[in-house]
């Protein structure tokens, strides 16, 4: 049979619709490109915030008419929506046929058999404590960048987040697991790793930490570039710093999360750092890696949050000076102790914060990227630029987007790129130099 997965919310999503495309490919299906040429339809679905959930519902609402057109055709919601929400999601969409908890995937392949033979609409929510993934890997489309999912779950209970009740404990793949994904990926002819985790510097694995992984994963042959997201701030610590600078392929870009900037919202929000610690700690990695870009995410409008405490959360952005920044309005998560809290912000007041904190955000993204202008660069190309067919757009070691005119690069290229201008989010150049072939025959060798 013919499967097409689409695939909402954060990169562990991707990671996760990549392994379940290796599972069904490993049992004889095949993928299709266009939803309408597939007889099984996956939805992997995010729950964090409502909005998403929102516009899933708006799309498995669509495919009402398709399955009245074709019985047939089997219509599966995984993930972490599939979890939190798995008995509304039969009773307003009883032409759902599957509905997979995150843990549940290995099972996938048996119950497209199943739900074939029984006509039965088959639920599996359960969540593991053991289960990784760890022996198997994924299907990866062509490309330059190979997520890689370290571990699963989260233990910290940040009050607002709805991910400990979806995807479970915290638990960590083997580094023998690990590092044999990175392999074939490199030999699939990916140059960039990204190791992803909810939790990704908690990671641990029979005495493993983090830090010793990354220090694996650099040793990995043929692996140019590796990043790794989301790190938690009270798990960042020297010894993982030393190592990002010990290495040159583990880029020198964090994503730090902040949340909110007053002390007393951050203990509401269970975050377990205070706003004085992340600025040092910002101060710290800045102090190791001068050149360290960092960006963050933002929650405004979390419940009970005075004007004061927002201003707070201003005054550190201004004072760290993030290169970038998620911003988020709260939204309330059912089962989650955040959703509890009588004292909810009115939806005007954090959209009013919102627009403020972007404006802030988007000044200093722009006095940041200005003090590129004139540098010389290495970019990793890696597609063809939104607005011209007749340049590429890759990524600095730092995370900055760089567009410049093709000339002879290729993508998976590593290129020197001077600086000309900056505009909004991305940088402008041209190339300086010839194109390091060393990755390109690399990357035609093996494919
Ligand atoms: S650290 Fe907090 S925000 Fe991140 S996944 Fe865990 S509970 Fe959610």
């Amino acid at each position: 049979m013919r499967y097409f997965i689409e695939t909402y919310g954060c990169q562990m999503n991707v990671a996760d619709s990549e392994l379940v495309a290796g599972l069904l490919d490993g049992s004889g299906h095949r993928r299709a490109t266009r939803l309408e040429d597939a007889q099984i339809i996956l939805f992997n679905t995010c729950a964090i915030r409502e909005k998403a959930e929102k516009t899933i519902h708006n799309r498995l609402s669509q495919l009402a008419r398709l399955k009245e057109n074709d019985p047939s055709i089997l219509i599966g919601v995984l993930g972490c929506m599939a979890k939190h929400l798995s008995d509304d999601l039969l009773e307003s969409k009883p032409y759902v046929d599957m509905v997979l908890g995150p843990d549940s995937y290995r099972r996938l392949p048996q119950l497209v058999q199943d739900r074939k033979a029984e006509q039965e609409h088959i639920v599996d929510t359960r969540l593991s404590r053991f289960e990784v993934y760890d022996d198997m890997f994924p299907s990866r489309r062509e490309g330059v960048n190979a997520w890689t999912s370290i571990m699963r779950g989260c233990d910290k209970f940040c009050t607002f987040c709805v991910v400990p009740f979806t995807r479970g404990r915290e638990r960590s793949r083997s580094v023998a697991g690990i590092v044999a994904e990175v392999e074939e990926a490199v030999r699939q002819g990916f140059v960039e790793v990204t190791l992803l985790g909810q939790n990704v510097n908690s990671y641990q694995y029979e005495g493993t930490r983090f830090p010793d992984l990354l220090e694996s994963v650099a040793a990995v042959p043929g692996v140019r570039r590796i990043r790794y997201t989301s790190p938690h701030p009270s798990d960042m610590d020297d010894r993982l710093l030393d190592v990002m600078v010990a290495h040159d392929n583990i880029c020198e870009s964090i994503h730090l999360p902040l949340q909110a900037g007053s002390d007393r919202i951050l203990r509401r929000m269970n975050r377990s750092y205070t706003r004085s610690e992340y600025i040092r700690l910002v101060e710290r990695i800045r102090a190791v890696m001068p050149e360290c870009t960092i960006s963050t995410d933002i929650i405004v409008g979390f419940p009970g949050e005075q004007d004061v405490e927002f201003q707070e959360t201003l005054q550190v952005v201004e004072q760290l000076g993030f290169d970038s920044a998620f911003t988020f309005k709260y939204s309330i998560r059912p089962g989650t102790k955040a959703a509890e809290y009588e004292d909810q912000v009115p939806d005007e007041v954090k959209q009013e914060r919102l627009e403020q904190l972007i404006a802030v955000q988007k000044a200093i993204t722009l006095v940041r990227n200005r003090t590129y202008v004139g540098r010389e660069v290495e970019v990793l190309v890696e597609k063809e630029s939104k607005k011209s067919s007749l340049q590429w757009a890759g990524r600095t070691d730092g995370n900055k987007w760089v567009v410049f005119d093709k000339e002879s690069a290729r993508i998976k290229d590593f290129v020197k790129v001077h600086i000309d201008t900056s505009h909004g989010v991305a940088l402008q150049g041209h190339i300086i130099n010839a194109v390091d072939l060393s990755c390109q025959e690399a990357y035609h060798a093996v494919g």
